[in-house]
């Protein structure tokens, strides 16, 4: 009988939590001496803590519970599947019916010949997988020396060592060591904070053709994949400019260098279609897939693979894999998670309704005096925060200052919207409605307000 329950004193469970929980991101002593919020339950887009607040939740857990909390269909898919089989592998050529029925699903949804699934447990082990399978396409094709991945600074392609490095965060790179060899970052196509006078659409051809530049001082012939995330999430929600991925697009085909979507964030309907890839129009080869695949109700993740790569992977042992690759209990809960994304029209609702909906809603925001761009696409938006609307300035002193005051601010007001810097972000679960929409920009709305008033008292806003 598990001892620790829900209905302890919140100060309790804090005192236990400081004492005995490592926690990702965050510094462990302020969690000791501020204590953690402890989320108890949720449904639909509301979490409830231990107190007994009820907070919308704008970030979807961390951009991963589309479907909302509380979907008895999952819950039931995963009692039925423990209870029949609730754990197989799939090396030495076994495999079992989950994994069979969604790799042929996730071959329906994708688009063009990406017909093949290699599963894993998250986004971060899907990306160490990519970074072995195409340097084994290139190694099979007689190529070994094709080793480089390009990737951006200010990306975020998972945890794990070969994840974080190929992430382009400085944080991160500062600890353990990293960026591993032959990851090379190039700049990220983020107009509002590097595009100085340049108009969106020459800054996002400039940022595009860094890519090329990059190909021709490394060597054509070292080069194996250029890896992005349709539109940067963590990096701050960073939608680049239209110009940016068809140019992206064309130097991969003219160097022939496969073409790594990481679709962790934009796959499963947040830009308003199946795909992020399909919002920015572009091919390809491997798209990295978790969070969204199963609304979070289980861990798992994946690549999906064109018909080239695995033809010419097929043909050696790929020495690769995890215990939990295609997990019976995580498969079939994503199956379900996939069903009734589709069969609730939630993909189209986005694209057609609430995400046009949150995009009037949200850019009308660029009329605060505190906010110097407020974009949107599906249902992922962003708002830059400054003391200088015409000229885009960030506040004097520490990044994220203010940003941290504004997401405290809506903590308080019983709303989660995340900071990256002085930007704040969102990504609500994809079946939000219009009134919840309505609630989420209200606070909003009154969280900017504080911040307002309170960085004018403080001596932050000049
Ligand atoms: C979250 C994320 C990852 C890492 O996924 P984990 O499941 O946390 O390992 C990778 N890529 C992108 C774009 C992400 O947002």
């Amino acid at each position: 009988m598990n001892m620790i329950t829900n209905h302890m004193p919140t100060a309790e469970l804090q005192a236990l939590d400081a004492a005995h929980h490592i926690h990702p991101f965050s510094t462990q002593d302020e969690i000791a001496n501020k204590g953690v919020r402890v989320i108890t339950r949720a449904s639909g887009v509301t979490l409830t803590d231990s107190e007994g607040c009820e907070i919308l939740d704008a970030m979807a857990g961390l951009w991963c519970v589309n479907l909302g909390y509380g979907r008895d269909e999952l819950a039931d898919v995963a009692a039925r599947q423990m209870r029949e089989l609730p754990y197989y592998n799939t090396f030495f050529q076994t495999t079992h019916v989950p994994a069979i029925a969604l790799a042929a699903k996730l071959a329906e949804l994708a688009p063009g010949d990406l017909n093949h699934v290699f599963y894993a447990g998250s986004g971060s082990e899907a990306n160490d997988t990519n970074m072995r399978m195409v340097r084994t396409y290139w190694a099979q094709k007689g190529k070994p020396e094709k080793k480089i991945i390009i990737s951006r600074k200010n990306a975020y392609h998972g945890s794990t060592m070969a994840g974080a490095s190929l992430g382009g965060m400085t944080p991160m790179h500062e600890q353990g060591g990293l960026p591993i060899p032959d990851v090379h970052h190039i700049d990220q196509p983020h107009w509002y904070e590097e595009g100085g006078d340049m108009s969106r659409e020459e800054f996002g051809l400039q940022r595009a053709q860094e890519l090329e530049k990059a190909i021709l001082e490394l060597g054509e012939d070292k080069i194996a994949a250029f890896i992005g995330e349709p539109i940067q999430g963590a990096g701050g929600v960073v939608i680049p400019p239209s110009t940016y991925w068809p140019e992206i697009q064309r130097i991969c085909d003219k160097y022939e260098i496969l073409l790594i979507a990481d679709e962790v964030i934009c796959g499963f309907g947040r830009t308003g279609n199946w795909f992020g890839s399909q919002t920015m129009g572009i091919k390809p080869h491997i798209m990295t897939i978790a969070k969204g695949l199963s609304s979070g109700y289980a861990p798992i993740g994946g690549s999906i693979v064109c018909d080239e790569v695995v033809e010419v992977i097929g043909a050696c042992e790929f020495n690769h894999g995890y215990t939990y690759s295609g997990h019976p209990v995580a498969a079939a809960v994503a199956l379900e998670n996939l069903r009734i994304l589709e069969e609730e029209g939630i993909v189209d609702k986005v694209r057609e309704e609430t995400g046009p909906y949150l995009k009037e809603k949200w850019e009308a925001l660029e009329d605060h005096p505190l906010v110097g761009e407020a974009r949107v696409e599906g249902l992922m938006g962003t708002i830059a925060l400054t003391p200088n609307k015409e000229t885009r300035a960030p506040f004097a002193g520490d990044s994220g200052t203010v940003g941290y005051i504004c997401r405290e601010f809506c903590f308080a007001n019983n709303l989660v919207m995340r900071h990256v810097g002085d930007r704040m972000i969102i990504s609500p679960p994809l079946v939000i409605s219009k009134a919840e929409i309505d609630t989420l920009v209200e606070r909003a709305t009154m969280a900017l307000d504080l911040t307002f008033a309170r960085i004018k008292e403080d001596g932050l806003y000049k």
